[in-house]
């Protein structure tokens, strides 16, 4: 019974969090020896099945490498949590470019996209990442002494490095993932949030026709100078949006 519930919670929590690591944990159940070598194999196979296949599911995956976009971290990658639809990869690639224009060296990192495949099945945390057309992005920072720095962010994972006090006219509700994460804040280390790169890519964003709305904390959004319809608050029940920007088509 206890061994059971130890595989079926494997299965859901790595099917949770990468989509298909759960089918390969099941796998790696079907043999007596070696399970974990034989889920790792398993999960290698699928990842690269993922790779080839997604596209003709409607997904690509954002690039794990290079010098104007990339996947912020390799577990992104690892993780089957880079893929969206190419209309979308193709806005990310655009704004990316927009923003390396006007600061030559600048390197745009991409949080959580979605998983290759399945129409409907959310990438949690995030609700609303269910279909191809939900992106994140890091914000920009600089060196304490406001020198940019490319391809770094404030916290090891992109999220949960907030830049405004949370302040807002939200009632206190019970059922919210808009977290504060206050005993998390003070391990981040000291790295200023770059203003010019943030704002341009969110304006790059916001300039794109294909662009439906963008997410970003309405004081932040104030402080960036922005403002749009399609610029919104993403509401008090969802996460908070003053670590990250969301865009969606
Ligand atoms: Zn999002």
């Amino acid at each position: 019974m206890g061994r059971i519930i130890l595989h079926g919670s494997m299965i859901v929590l790595l099917t949770v969090l990468t989509q298909l690591g759960g089918i390969a944990w099941a796998l790696s159940l079907t043999v007596r020896r070696w399970r974990v070598p034989i889920f790792l194999g398993a999960f290698l196979v699928l990842w690269a099945a993922a790779q080839a296949l997604a596209p003709l599911a409607g997904r690509v995956a954002l690039p794990c490498t290079g010098d104007t976009l990339r996947m912020q971290s390799p577990l992104y990658c690892a993780t089957l949590r880079n893929f969206v639809t190419p209309e979308l990869a193709a806005v990310a690639e655009d704004a990316a470019a927009r923003v390396a224009d006007a600061y030559p060296g600048t390197v745009t990192l991409a949080l959580d996209g979605g998983f290759p495949f399945l129409d409907g099945m959310p990438l949690l945390p995030h609700l609303s990442h269910d279909d191809g057309e939900k992106l994140d992005f890091a914000f920009f920072y600089t060196d304490s002494a406001g020198a940019y720095l490319p391809g770094v962010t404030r916290s090891p994972i992109g999220y949960w490095a907030f830049e405004t006090d949370g302040a807002s006219d939200c009632p206190p509700v019970r059922l919210t993932l808009r977290w504060g994460m206050g005993w998390l804040q003070p391990l981040f280390p000291d790295r200023p949030f770059e203003p010019g790169r943030t704002a341009a890519l969110t304006q790059a964003l916001l300039d794109d026709p294909r662009v439906g709305k963008v997410f970003l904390e309405p004081p932040l959004a104030a402080r960036l100078g922005l403002a749009s319809d399609r610029l919104r608050f993403q509401g008090c029940r969802a996460a908070r949006h003053d670590d990250h920007i969301h865009v969606q088509l």
